[in-house]
This record gives C-alpha cells, sequence and structure tokens, in this order.
C-alpha cells in the first residue's frame, strides 16, 4: 500500500515502551497512519524514569535477538558471550556447565539514552505522531478508545488498536488472561562497575528456598559490569519478609561478596515480571503486544527480544485483510512454543521442588553429564535410556538439547505433575 493512499489503515499504538514502538514503526512501513498514545512524560523517558528496564546492560539470548535489535536501529555491542553457567543449590556443592554454543549476550547500548528512548526519537522522525502525558482509560473491540490528558478526556476510533501498554494493560481488560500473583516475579538487584573477580562470560544461577523462593537468584558478569540479582514468587515469601532482605542476604554470601571485590554500586532493579504465558493475543480490532499480552520473559532473557519481536508482528499484520488472525498465527509459530516450554521447564526446576529435591536433582545432573553414576538415579529402561541420551548429548556439547531432555527425567523422578 503506498504512503499516500486514501485507505490508509488508522491505526492507534497504545503504549511508547519497546513492544508499542516496534509495532509503530512496522506499521508504518507497511503503509498505515499511525499515532501513538503514552502515559509518561516525553521528559520521563528522557531521564530515564521508566516502567521498563533502564539498566545499563541487558542480557538477551540468541544471536537472532541481536539481529531484531540491530533492525530497530538500536546501536549496539555485545558486551560478554554466555558460554556456561555454575549452578548452587542450595547445598551450596556447585556444578559447572560447559555449553558448545553462545547462549546469551551482554549487550550494551552505545551512546545516550535509554532503548526506548531511541526508539522514540526514530518514531519522532518519521511521520508519526506520539502523545506524551495521555492515558487510554478505555478501549473496545469496535476500535473506540476512552482517552484521558490532564482534566479533558475524549474518544477516539482507530481501524486497529495495537495494546502494548505492558503488564497492567488497559487495553487488554476483557482479552488477555488476568493475572494473578502467582503469575509474576519480583526481581530486586544491582549493578556493579570496575574491577571484580567473576569469569566474565560464565553466568553464576543459586537456587532455594532461603535466596530465592520459586525462582533464581544470578550473577552476570561481563568485562567491566556484574549485575547480581534475586527473583522470587511473591505467593512463596513468607508473610512479613521484605523482598530486599533476600538480595541482602545474596550480597553478604562470601564468595559473591569476594567475587564483587572493589567494583561500585552503580544503580539498584527493582520490578516486577510475568511468567506465565498469555492465552490471546487480540480480539475484534484490537492486537496485543510485549508484556500486554505476556509474551514476554524477561527472567529467561526474553524480555526485550519478545517485546519488540511481538510489537513487529503487530504492526506488520495490520496490513493484512484480518490482522488478529495473522498476528495470531505469526505468534503461535514464532513465540508461543518456545515461550511455553521455557516456563514449563522453570516451574518444574524451580517453582515446584523442595531444597533438598533440588539438591538431588542437581546431584542427579551431575551424575548424568559425568556419567559416572546413572543407575543410583534411574529405576526403569526409559529413565536410564534418558539419562544415557543426555549424557551423550552433554558430551557432544549440545547442552541446550540435554536440558530439554531433562525436564521428563526431572519431573519423573520427583514425582511432578505433567
Ligand atoms: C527491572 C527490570 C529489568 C529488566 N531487565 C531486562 C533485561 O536485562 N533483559 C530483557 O530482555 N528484559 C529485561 N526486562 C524486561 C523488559 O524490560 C520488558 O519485558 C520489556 O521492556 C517490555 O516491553 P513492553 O513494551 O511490552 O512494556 P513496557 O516497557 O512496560 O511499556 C509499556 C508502556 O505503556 C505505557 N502505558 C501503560 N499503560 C498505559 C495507558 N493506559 N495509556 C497509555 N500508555 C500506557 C507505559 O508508560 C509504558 O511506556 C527487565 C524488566 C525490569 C522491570
Amino acid at each position: 500500500m503506498s504512503r499516500t493512499s486514501m485507505n490508509r489503515k488508522k491505526v492507534i499504538v497504545v503504549g511508547a515502551g519497546l513492544a508499542g514502538c516496534a509495532a509503530a514503526l512496522s506499521a508504518y512501513e507497511n503503509g498505515s497512519s499511525v499515532e501513538v498514545i503514552e502515559s509518561r512524560t516525553r521528559r520521563s523517558i528522557i531521564e530515564g524514569e521508566t516502567t521498563s528496564f533502564e539498566a545499563l546492560q541487558n542480557l538477551t539470548q540468541d544471536g537472532d535477538a541481536l539481529e531484531l535489535i540491530s533492525k530497530m536501529g538500536f546501536d549496539i555491542e555485545p558486551e560478554a558471550t554466555y558460554i556456561g553457567a555454575r549452578i548452587y543449590p542450595p547445598s551450596g556443592k556447585h556444578l559447572d556447565f560447559r555449553l558448545g554454543r553462545p547462549h546469551g549476550y551482554f549487550i550494551r547500548r552505545r551512546g545516550e539514552g535509554s532503548m526506548d528512548h531511541q526508539m522514540i526519537e526514530r518514531i519522532e522522525r518519521a511521520d508519526m505522531k506520539i502523545e506524551f502525558g495521555t492515558r487510554v482509560e478505555r478501549a473496545t473491540p469496535d476500535g473506540r478508545l476512552t482517552i484521558s490528558k490532564g482534566d479533558d478526556r475524549f474518544e477516539m476510533r482507530a481501524d486497529i488498536i495495537i495494546g502494548a501498554d505492558g503488564r497492567s494493560t488497559t487495553v487488554g481488560k476483557g482479552i488477555a488472561s488476568p493475572l494473578y500473583g502467582k503469575d509474576i516475579a519480583i526481581g530486586i538487584g544491582c549493578h556493579f562497575k570496575g574491577p571484580h573477580g567473576f569469569e566474565p562470560g560464565i553466568a553464576q544461577c543459586w537456587l532455594g528456598s532461603k535466596l530465592c523462593p520459586g525462582e533464581y537468584s544470578y550473577v552476570l558478569p561481563s568485562r567491566e559490569e556484574v549485575t547480581v540479582v534475586t527473583t522470587m514468587r511473591p505467593h512463596m515469601v513468607p508473610k512479613g519478609t521484605p523482598y530486599a532482605r533476600y538480595l541482602e542476604r545474596f550480597l553478604e554470601i562470601p564468595s559473591i561478596r569476594e567475587g564483587l571485590g572493589s567494583s561500585r554500586r552503580i544503580c539498584d532493579v527493582f520490578g516486577s515480571v510475568p511468567v506465565t504465558p498469555g492465552r490471546r493475543f487480540g480480539k475484534g480490532r484490537i492486537l496485543l503486544a510485549g508484556e500486554s499480552a505476556r509474551l514476554t520473559d524477561p527472567l529467561l532473557g526474553f524480555g526485550i527480544k519478545n517485546a519488540i519481536l511481538s510489537g513487529h508482528l503487530a504492526g506488520s499484520s495490520i496490513a493484512h485483510v484480518d490482522p488478529v488472525k495473522e498476528y495470531t498465527t505469526w505468534i503461535n509459530e514464532r513465540i508461543v512454543p518456545d515461550l511455553r516450554k521455557r516456563m514449563r521447564a522453570r516451574e518444574t526446576i524451580m517453582d515446584s521442588l523442595e531444597d533438598h529435591q533440588i539438591d538431588q536433582m542437581v546431584s542427579m545432573i551431575e551424575a548424568v553429564i559425568s556419567g559416572t553414576d546413572p543407575d543410583a538415579f534411574f529405576d526403569s529402561r526409559r529413565r536410564k535410556a534418558l539419562g544415557s541420551g543426555i549424557w551423550s548429548l552433554t558430551r557432544k556439547g549440545y547442552a541446550g538439547q540435554a536440558m530439554k531432555l531433562l525436564i521428563p527425567l526431572v519431573r519423573a523422578n520427583f514425582s511432578l505433575k505433567t
């Protein structure tokens, strides 16, 4: 469709986070007339007050995430490539993994401003209108919106509304699956800069109810910086225990204190993220992208990537006769299967096991990986076969595939729900 066509679709994007900006840019490139509505003020975005990440570095997995992020116009450089992990079960007896291929990257933005800010500047340079300090109060599948700006309240209409208004979505009310306390994880942590003693590219993952009930705590060292975060499921935190207590405990662990050495604590991060997948991604004239559709998994490195990818797909679907159908098909092909698999794996390992079972599981993994003692854990031919499959995949360096096989084994061994 040409830019000058009289039949251009009118698209209103709600939210100028990464998903919304990606959606706006893609819809615009596909010939739509696009307007973006954002509740934050422009100034608060420039000054870095944001609802999403504002870390100096961001972890994202998969090489294609880097490609996608570059395609959206970001000037980024990979700071560290993750090729291994050290896992600490509650017993503290750690297990080392080395992976055959990169498992994730720390990416750093070159230049000034947050990623949200950089994207907003791209939108402003194009022929798109962006309204800051303006809130969508209601959106209906027939394309109507109720909007407020200061004391003003007014109505708008769109051919397509893209709801990219984050996890407490207003646009998605009645469409997206409701988000309960059990669907989120709390993340609390800090960034350190300067000389440190951790090995860059080797992530540390700590498990157990004392440090991170239902989730995991991690140390992500790049060359010059270290991110230390502890995450937890709020419903598994004993009443009256402040979330910050878990971070304090983590930072008090002697090997962490030692590893941080003389690096300086430069900023803190706190936030909550959805950890269970959404089920519906649109209805009528509404499409949902990013966290509003629960298509992101920030704790496993799929926050930024999936926000941008789903926004890009939502914006690209506008050119089709039935955008909701097209978008849902794409999402179900490109995002949902992997997202569900990862979320299920996390639930199996972190959410369902007691501390002593985590210890057992890590010993079991160690036995399987080293190929020394599989019989101690597996009582059936099928489980033994799985065990030796994992062992040989690990030996060949296919740790990702080995981990996938491990999930049914963990489920079977610990009689978890399937
Ligand atoms: C502390 C923290 C650290 C993170 N670190 C990483 C990381 O290292 N790597 C990674 O991959 N991911 C990370 N994430 C996750 C990642 O930032 C998010 O998954 C991603 O940014 C979500 O983008 P989004 O556009 O869907 O939502 P958001 O960024 O939440 O954007 C939603 C936008 O909609 C606006 N809005 C909301 N309601 C309305 C309304 N009614 N009307 C108008 N506008 C509205 C908001 O102001 C906001 O600008 C982190 C998240 C947090 C909280």
